[in-house]
């Protein structure tokens, strides 16, 4: 991506450290105005037909709403593991990709959630979309686990999964949840965020698809050699794999090898 190397010289300064750290901030501000009664979890969701109807800061509040809204102990301690979590994986693709570049992937995955949310409702205007900020979680899992594809999650703090599986776990109930819903408005709204991710990744993905291509080339050719008869019948044409009950003799005419069968060499005896 030179473009973003471009980008960066110029705008880097701009760049946020530590950006999930201040979103997690803004969002447990948003959840205490939540729990004194302040605000409200569906009023700061992306509607795009409230957003028509002047609720312009639905733009920007979608994204500072916490995931969910914990109705008892357990869940806002899982919150809170929640956001850990969340972190420490924005931790790690910070140290990877550098704070510009964290920045901007989170900031197009979010323009692609407001743009996917706007296209969906215009095709499907019956219908009335939302975007919860949960895209944000899955694409930086999606990125963390593209980039740590090995390193391993302890689910219920007892089984080790590597995160690949997990990712491809989250990959096909998305799948699932985007056959299951009502219309083309709604499939769009929820896809259009991980063009973000594609973005970025679209480099690797093709690279790792080439070299998955190569490889089951590789093996197709090999499989193929050692199908490949080591002794062919010059005469009738029958080899070892064809007709691995004969037996085949080479003898020297004019100086060249000849392979010959042993139902042939039997014939040519015969004739002389
Ligand atoms: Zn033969």
């Amino acid at each position: 991506m030179k473009m973003l190397d471009k980008l960066e010289k110029r705008l880097g300064f701009l760049a946020v450290p530590n950006v999930v750290m201040t979103l997690i901030i803004a969002q447990l501000v948003i959840y205490a105005g939540m729990l004194t009664g302040r605000l409200e979890f569906e009023g700061l969701l992306l509607v795009p037909k409230a957003v028509f109807a002047g609720e312009w800061w639905r733009l920007l509040s979608f994204v500072l709403t916490p995931p969910y809204v914990p109705a008892t102990a357990f869940q806002a301690i899982f919150l809170a593991f929640f956001w850990y979590i969340l972190w420490m994986m924005s931790q790690n693709l910070e140290a990877q990709w550098g704070t510009f570049r964290l920045n901007v992937f989170l900031l197009t995955s979010i323009l692609f959630a407001i743009a996917g949310a706007f296209i969906g409702q215009l095709i499907s205007p019956a219908a009335t979309l939302y975007v919860a900020p949960r895209f944000l979680y899955y694409s930086l899992f999606l990125a963390f686990a593209t980039l740590n594809p090995n390193i391993q999650f302890l689910m219920m703090f007892l089984i080790p999964v590597k995160v690949k599986w997990l990712a491809w776990i989250i990959v096909g109930f998305g799948f699932i949840a985007v056959l299951a819903m009502p219309s083309i408005g709604h499939r769009i709204a929820f896809v259009a965020p991980y063009f973000g991710y594609l973005l970025f990744f679209k480099g690797m993905l093709r690279q790792s698809l080439e070299n998955r291509q190569r490889r089951s080339k590789f093996a197709a050719e090999r499989i193929q050699s050692a199908d490949a008869a080591l002794h062919i019948c010059e005469e009738c044409g029958a080899s070892d794999k064809s007709h691995p009950d004969r037996d085949f003799r080479y003898k020297s005419v004019a100086k060249d090898m000849v392979c010959l069968c042993n139902i042939c060499r039997e014939k040519h005896s015969n004739s002389n």
